[in-house]
């Protein structure tokens, strides 16, 4: 067996007891790979042993890898700072949801090109809940007006909301940002708005997701407890362009 599928075999047993202690059914929570980093014939590994949702942070990944994942079948989520010259890449690319939606250009100019290619997407919200310049997402405050702004943008389908939790040792504080995008959910979630649904709440990593299952966690996503260490550190994802 090869180190991949070792480690997603751990990974699923995590998942498994995570939902037997908080009580949930295993069927709601959604394993991704998050394979920023990942070169194509390791991540087929995976998806050869029955994974079937990966995603990716940055587009020029993407579009590497895109010719040699074709013929393997897998969903594909977007999960990193997108901008906006680059929205185009991301559609032609196989993408089903992109959860990084985090201001209202990038919603605007990527329900433009929807309308114009005669296409919908599902997409997720998200927020920054641990407060920290650093990262991108929208602010706790701003989540339901701007939910509503976007909600208004025809071609874009509402999922739910996505958030990367504080990084910290101390599992109560983490648990503090997973609470918060839950709470939020059930609020927008009463709004009723129209193709707004509030299903999914994509939270928790490799090493936070028990905590993350316990508050509600529809999706997590792993990438090094699967795939090893990445040479990069997350800063250079999360918070490019920013001080
Ligand atoms: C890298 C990444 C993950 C996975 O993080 P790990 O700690 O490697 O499991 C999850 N979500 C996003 C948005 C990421 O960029």
């Amino acid at each position: 067996m090869s180190e991949i599928t070792a480690h997603l075999t751990e990974i699923k047993n995590r998942i498994d007891e995570a939902c037997k202690k908080a009580g949930r059914n295993r069927n709601d929570v959604r394993l991704l790979l998050a394979t920023k980093t990942v070169p194509a014939e390791r991540i087929k590994i995976a998806i050869e042993a029955g994974e079937t949702l990966i995603g990716e942070n940055k587009v020029q990944e993407l579009k590497e890898k895109y010719a040699d994942l074709q013929t393997i079948i897998h969903e594909k989520h977007f999960i990193g700072h997108l901008q906006t010259n680059k929205i185009k890449d991301v559609l032609k690319c196989g993408v089903t949801c992109i959860q990084s939606i985090d201001r209202i250009e990038l919603a605007e100019k990527l329900n433009q090109r929807l309308h114009f290619e005669g296409r919908k997407m599902d997409v997720l919200i998200q927020v920054n809940t641990s407060a920290e310049e650093s990262k991108f997402g929208i602010s706790p405050q701003g989540a339901i007006e701007f939910t509503k702004q976007v909600a208004e943008l025809n071609c874009l389908q509402i999922k739910g909301l996505m958030t990367i939790g504080l990084f910290s040792a101390e599992t109560e504080k983490v648990r503090q940002c997973f609470k918060l995008l839950h709470s939020l959910k059930i609020e927008i979630a009463k709004l009723n708005l129209s193709g707004v649904q509030m299903k999914e709440l994509s939270m928790g990593m490799s090493g936070d997701l028990e905590t993350a299952i316990e508050e509600g966690a529809t999706i997590v996503r792993v990438g090094t407890a699967i795939f090893g260490k990445r040479i990069y550190p997350d800063s250079y994802y999360w918070n490019e362009n920013k001080k």
